[in-house]
C-alpha cells in the first residue's frame, strides 16, 4: 500500500466520525492530510503505518486537522463553495482574518450577508485592518488614499464624511481639542481622522490615518465651537474672581 492508499482508506474510516459531510467537505480535500498524517508516523517508527493508525492520530488531533483542512480549502480562492467559506470561518478564523479580502468577495457572490459580521471581526482581529471603516463594505479596509482594501471600492470624501458623522465629531472635538490645535486645523483647512478620532494637523499619528479636508461649512464649525470655547472660559474666569470683578463693587 502506498502512502496516498493507506491516507485514502483512512478518510474513508473517519469521514463520518469527523462530520465532513455535514460540513460540506469532500472527502478529496481531507486525504493530502492524512498523507501527511501517515508520513510523520512513518517517520516516528520508520515503517509504513495502517490506515487504523492514521485515523486514530487524525481523529485525536481533530481540532488541528480541521484547522489545516481549512486553511487548504482557503487556498481554492475563489471556486470555494458556500459550505466550504462557513467551515474555513468557524475552524480557521485567523486564516480567514486574514484572507477576508478574498472571502468577501466570494461570501458576496452567494449572497451570504450571514457571514459578514463574522468577517468583519476576523478581519479586525487578524487582518491588516487600517484606521477607517470603509463606507460601503463596513470592514476597517479604508486606506489613507480613500480605497478600500476588502471591497474595493474607492470612495469620495463626502460619502466617507457622511458615513463618520463627520459634522458632529468636528464639533464634538473642537469644544474639548485644546484652542490652538482647533486654530491650526481652522488655518490648515484639513483635520485628520484615527480611529473615530480627530486630530489636528500636527498632532503624532499612524500613516494609516487619513486627511480630511475641511469644507466652508465645516470651518464654521469649527470657528463657532472655538468662539464658545473662548467665551465660555471668559466668564468662567471673572465669575470665579467675583471680587476683582467691577460689577461686583458698583
Ligand atoms: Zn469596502
Amino acid at each position: 500500500m502506498t502512502l496516498e492508499q493507506i491516507a485514502k482508506e483512512a478518510a474513508e474510516s473517519i469521514y463520518n466520525q469527523l462530520g465532513l459531510e455535514a460540513m460540506g467537505v469532500g472527502r478529496e480535500d481531507v486525504i493530502p492530510l492524512l498523507e501527511d498524517i501517515a508520513l510523520s508516523i512513518a517517520g516516528e517508527y520508520s515503517s509504513k503505518p495502517s490506515p487504523e493508525s492514521v485515523a486514530r492520530r487524525a481523529l485525536a488531533q481533530r481540532d488541528a486537522l480541521l484547522k489545516a483542512l481549512a486553511a487548504k480549502l482557503a487556498e481554492k480562492g475563489e471556486k470555494l463553495s458556500l459550505e466550504e467559506l462557513e467551515f474555513i470561518i468557524q475552524y480557521a478564523p485567523e486564516v480567514a482574518g486574514r484572507a477576508a479580502p478574498l472571502l468577501y468577495h466570494v461570501a458576496r457572490s452567494y449572497g451570504a450577508d450571514h457571514l459578514m459580521p463574522a468577517l468583519r471581526d476576523l478581519w479586525s482581529l487578524y487582518g491588516n485592518p487600517t484606521k477607517a471603516e470603509c463606507p460601503r463594505c463596513g470592514f476597517r479596509a479604508l486606506t489613507p488614499d480613500y480605497t478600500c482594501v476588502v471591497c474595493g471600492a474607492s470612495v469620495g470624501e463626502s460619502e466617507f464624511k457622511a458615513r463618520i458623522a463627520f459634522e458632529r465629531l468636528l464639533e464634538a472635538w473642537a469644544l474639548r481639542a485644546p484652542l490652538q490645535l482647533v486654530e491650526e486645523a481652522i488655518r490648515a483647512g484639513y483635520v485628520y481622522y484615527e480611529d473615530g478620532e480627530i486630530k489636528a494637523p500636527s498632532e503624532p499619528g499612524s500613516r494609516l490615518r487619513l486627511q480630511v479636508f475641511l469644507s466652508r461649512s465645516e470651518r464654521e464649525i469649527l470657528e463657532k465651537a472655538l468662539e464658545r470655547v473662548k467665551a465660555e472660559k471668559a466668564s468662567s474666569t471673572s465669575s470665579s474672581q467675583p471680587q476683582a470683578s467691577p460689577r461686583n463693587t458698583s
